[in-house]
């Protein structure tokens, strides 16, 4: 029996208890899966997904290609998807490799000439998401409503992270409140309207990168106040962390890039500047009682 009989043999139980579907052919989830061909993947039980739920896409890396772009636009402008993952993972095949040396390999076994074809190898599996997630957002092809987020999946132990942007956000709405900030002269709109934000460029302490954080700021002259209450988590948020380690920083305020130098601030002059700031925020006061932190205030004073 050769494997094609194998498989029609499987298919043949499988039809025979097969009960019918009411599934369109329209996702019900209304997302996008772009991963790997890799046989270690589970697109299904990895990421709670059941048939019918997802367009699921896959090519050697989980790549960007004409091809893929082609797809999308059936699934979103014909198919009612919004959302795209893509999902990139460890120990891929075409990750530490080159194309020379694909090219060759081919070349060597069997002589034939694939020095056309661009593999799309990669050397880390961040970038190679962020890479892909650009040429998402570079397509003038796609619509713009589409969502999208990057992840590695780890092929060892089944979990899966989200990749950080270039300015070292996971989350798709800190990067468009960043692009939002910048074409507004630091104006944000909707809940944001009349709350003064800045941009905080501080150094990460664990990779050593710059990380971008849009922050509710009190501006104070020639210095801003920044609360680090992390919404009332019980931990503090990682912008404070990387302050406390390297408080030479960069804010941009309005339309202005300032240097500035942050301080922890505590007692009097915390008490009086964190009371304004729940007048002004009354959020705040909610986040004061959902933790038992005391929550860092950190003065940005220009330098
Ligand atoms: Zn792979």
């Amino acid at each position: 029996m050769t494997l094609f009989d194998e498989l029609l043999e499987a298919n043949a139980s499988y039809a025979q208890t097969f009960p019918g579907t009411e599934l369109t052919a329209m996702p019900s989830r209304h997302i996008v899966i772009l991963t790997c061909m890799d046989a270690r993947i589970d697109n299904f039980d990895a990421f709670g997904l059941a048939v019918g739920d997802a367009h699921i896409l896959r090519n050697a890396g989980g790549r960007v290609t004409d091809d893929v772009i082609r797809s999308l636009l059936l699934s979103s402008d014909v198919l009612g998807t919004r959302y795209v993952a893509i999902i990139h993972h460890t120990q891929c095949g075409l990750w530490g490799t080159t194309n020379e040396a694909i090219q060759q390999r081919v070349r060597d076994d069997r002589d034939v000439d694939a020095s056309a074809i661009d593999f799309r190898p990669f050397q880390d599996a961040d970038e190679s998401v962020r890479d892909d997630l650009a040429r998402l957002a570079a397509s003038p092809l796609l619509r713009k409503d589409i969502t999208t987020a990057g992840f590695v999946y780890d092929v060892a132990n089944g979990r899966m992270r989200p990749v950080a942007s270039a300015e070292g956000n996971v989350s798709p709405s800190i990067a468009r409140a960043i692009e939002e900030f910048r074409a507004n002269a630091g104006q944000l709109g909707g809940e944001y309207e009349d709350v003064p934000v800045l941009l905080l460029h501080a150094t990460d302490a664990d990779s050593n990168t710059e990380r971008v954080t849009p922050l509710t700021c009190q501006p104070r002259g020639d210095s801003w106040a920044v609360f680090a209450s992390k919404a009332g988590a019980s931990s503090d948020p990682y912008w404070y962390l990387n302050l406390v380690a390297k408080p030479q920083v960069t804010i941009e305020f309005g339309a202005e890039t300032i240097e500035v130098t942050a301080r922890v601030v505590e007692g009097a002059e915390r008490d009086e500047i964190w009371e304004a700031q729940k007048q002004a925020s009354p959020q705040f006061a909610r986040y004061e009682a959902s933790t038992d932190r005391v929550i860092p205030v950190v003065v940005l004073e220009r330098r």
